[in-house]
């Protein structure tokens, strides 16, 4: 990177699974990247426990050890590590322009490797409780509430792995979900109707959070949504487990995304071209969560991460011909 003009040939946005694969495959290919760690480097990986289905660990591996693991292995090959978050972006011509919290860089393709976020209900005291009862992640928050009543809000697959995964620990697991079906595969769906310890409030929604910073959760308002009837109902932890949001703010109206913002790549696919990674502004590529709603694993991050790597690759290629 040159001190002067901080400019580089591959700038990546994020240090998850996809960002730092990416950075590995940029890295050996001499493109010498540079990847800003934002605000949660590592990604959602770092607040897991277990990783079992990650190929070549036998014996599985502890999330934020894997991510270590794998930022060494970028820093090996020469990855730069910046922190800050990527404030603005100017894609309209290249290098592009990008600017890290005041501190402008100027790349010659951008991997966006940003993730996504845990979605929150947005409802009063769920973000003073945060961390005092309330949580979006089970098998970080899990464990503190031995023996207590909890509640996971959501009918989706996580959900059900959430309120599943905290049976070990809880001595009573509510869901709380704001129809009368769960959207959770059949198999999920059993595994936790069949649980003694679990019981579900169906065609509710919570309407507020209840405690303070000094007691933590002391109970959750659940509206039933088809009598309006309003329950105190007294509980210690909350686990909202109602989806993801991909990490896109700063690129709308500059790249071409789905109604959830997740980012669009390969547009040309039907013409037959190759770049899998491709957003719509050429030399600008994808990977990961943020592009990917469906499989949202960590193997498909790191493949894509890697596709986009070399898609970045064969664009610079290409320009200097
Ligand atoms: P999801 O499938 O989008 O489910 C989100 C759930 O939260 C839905 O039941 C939704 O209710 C509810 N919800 C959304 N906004 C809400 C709000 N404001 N208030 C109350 N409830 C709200 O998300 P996910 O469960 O995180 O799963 C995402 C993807 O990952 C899915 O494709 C899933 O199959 C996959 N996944 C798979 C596994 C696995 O197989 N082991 C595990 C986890 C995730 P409605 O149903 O009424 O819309």
């Amino acid at each position: 990177m040159s001190e002067q003009t901080n400019h580089v040939k591959v700038m990546i946005m994020g240090s998850g699974p996809a960002g730092l694969t990416a950075a590995i495959y940029a890295a050996r290919a001499d493109l010498e990247p540079l990847v800003v760690e934002g605000g949660q480097p590592g990604g959602q990986l770092t607040i897991t426990t277990e990783v079992e289905n990650y190929p070549g660990f036998e014996a599985g591996i502890m999330g934020p050890e894997l991510m270590d693991v794998t930022h060494r292995q970028a820093e090996r090959f020469g990855t730069r590590f910046i922190y800050g978050a990527i404030t603005d972006v100017d894609f309209s011509k290249r290098p592009f322009r990008i600017d890290v919290e005041g501190t402008v860089y100027h790349a010659d393709t951008f991997i966006i490797a940003s993730g996504a976020s845990a979605r929150l209900l947005g409802v009063k005291g769920e973000d003073t409780l945060m961390g005092y009862g309330v949580s979006a992640c089970a098998t970080c928050d899990g464990a503190f509430f031995r023996n207590q009543d909890v509640a996971v809000i959501g009918g989706g697959d996580s959900a059900m792995e959430e309120a599943h995964f905290l049976t070990r620990f809880a001595k009573s697991v509510t869901l709380v979900h704001r129809r009368d079906e769960f959207r959770a595969s059949q198999i999920m769906q059993n595994r936790v109707l069949s649980h003694e310890k679990i019981k579900v409030i169906w065609d509710s929604i919570v309407d507020e959070m209840v405690g303070t910073k000094e007691t933590g959760l002391t109970s959750l308002k659940v509206r039933n949504v088809k009598t309006d009837k309003v329950t105190d109902v007294p509980m210690q932890g909350c686990f909202v487990a109602i989806g993801h949001d991909p990490n896109t703010k700063v690129f709308r109206g500059k790249l071409e995304m789905d109604e959830k913002g997740y980012l669009i790549t390969n547009p040309r696919a039907n013409k037959g071209a190759i770049p899998a990674t491709a957003t719509n502004v050429p030399g600008v590529f994808a990977c990961g969560d943020v592009q990917d709603a469906y499989y949202r694993q960590a193997i498909t991050a790191a493949g894509s991460g890697c596709m986009a790597a070399i898609d970045a690759e064969h664009f610079l290629a290409e320009q200097e011909d």
